[in-house]
């Protein structure tokens, strides 16, 4: 670093345990920009402070990350299209004069990751659990792709009705069921060709959890992607794996949100292998 180095970050509550500081700056080093990714770990309650001390800094732009992504909506001077429809933003850009954009990368980071392991959406049910932030991503990036038929679940029903009515807005074509996230409701929808956990069961705190019922089959034809990288695999993907599913995990995703984040902020397309190895490390 220097006295030219463009700056990034992460900003999130916490942020230490993020693979995105490693993997930018591999291919910072690797292309040989003079551009660095910091930590931001920000307090709830100094999070406009943060936004605007990134401006006053001079930084270029910044990842969010939870519990953030939609904290920092009221204080973007514009919106991306995708960050309106998710209500939620992932990535920001700062222009020369100081205005802050927000975007959302991650719908694309995981249509991109399907389209690189050729899953189709076009002619394909889709089961998702979950409707969190992540959920309103995938749903909107699925959708985006041409998927025709989407089914919701999630524990709290008005939060999948919420989310499939305010998203499903822009794709009047496509078909959107919601239902509680329970036995028989999985069980009846468990046929999908592609079910995704957008829920946080499995996740470190809870690995032992799962949003599935072990009397319930995956199959040979499905894909099953979970959302959760760390760790990996969950419980979750193991019974898919063990059931005969092709199965994927975030990792790619988090890879592909990246690729678009980079080159929103430098213009340069970056090298995937280098992510890649960065955060398998
Ligand atoms: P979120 O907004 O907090 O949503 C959490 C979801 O999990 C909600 O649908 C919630 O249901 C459900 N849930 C939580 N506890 C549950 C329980 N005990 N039983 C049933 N459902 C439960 O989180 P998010 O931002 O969507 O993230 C979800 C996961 O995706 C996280 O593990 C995150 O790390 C991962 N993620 C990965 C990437 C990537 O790049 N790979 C990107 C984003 C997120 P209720 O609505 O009923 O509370």
């Amino acid at each position: 670093m220097n006295g030219d180095t463009q700056l990034v970050g992460i900003l999130g509550y916490p942020v230490s345990q993020s693979k995105s500081p490693v993997m930018h700056n591999a291919v910072f080093t690797e292309l040989g920009l003079n551009w660095a990714y910091v930590p931001l770990p920000v307090r709830p309650d100094l999070v406009e402070r943060a936004l605007k001390g990134l401006v006053a800094l001079g930084f270029r732009g910044a990842n969010v990350t939870a519990p953030y992504k939609e904290t920092v909506l009221p204080f973007m001077d514009e919106l991306s299209p995708s960050a309106r429809a998710i209500n939620a933003v992932n990535t920001i850009s700062i222009t020369p004069e100081g205005k802050l954009i927000g975007d959302n990368t991650d719908a694309a980071g995981f249509t991109q990751d399907l389209q690189e392991n050729n899953v189709d959406v076009k002619n394909s049910t889709v089961l998702i659990l979950g409707a969190g932030g992540s959920s309103r991503a995938i749903l909107y990036g699925l959708l985006q792709a041409g998927c025709p038929e989407v089914i919701l679940l999630n524990r709290t029903l008005n939060k999948a009705t919420k989310t499939a009515q305010e998203i499903g807005l822009a794709f009047p074509e496509a078909n959107i069921q919601t239902a509680v996230l329970d036995e028989a409701n999985i069980a009846s929808f468990s046929k999908a060709n592609l079910i995704i956990n957008c829920t946080s069961l499995g996740m470190k705190e809870n690995s032992e959890q799962m949003p599935w019922y072990d009397n319930i089959s995956f199959h040979e034809t499905q894909v099953v992607y979970e959302l959760i990288y760390n760790p990996n695999p969950t419980r979750f993907l193991k019974k898919a794996q063990q059931d005969g599913a092709r199965v994927l995990n975030g990792l790619g995703m988090l890879v592909h949100q990246g690729i678009v984040s980079f080159t929103i902020w430098t213009g340069v397309q970056p090298p995937i292998e280098t992510m890649r190895v960065a955060i398998s490390e």
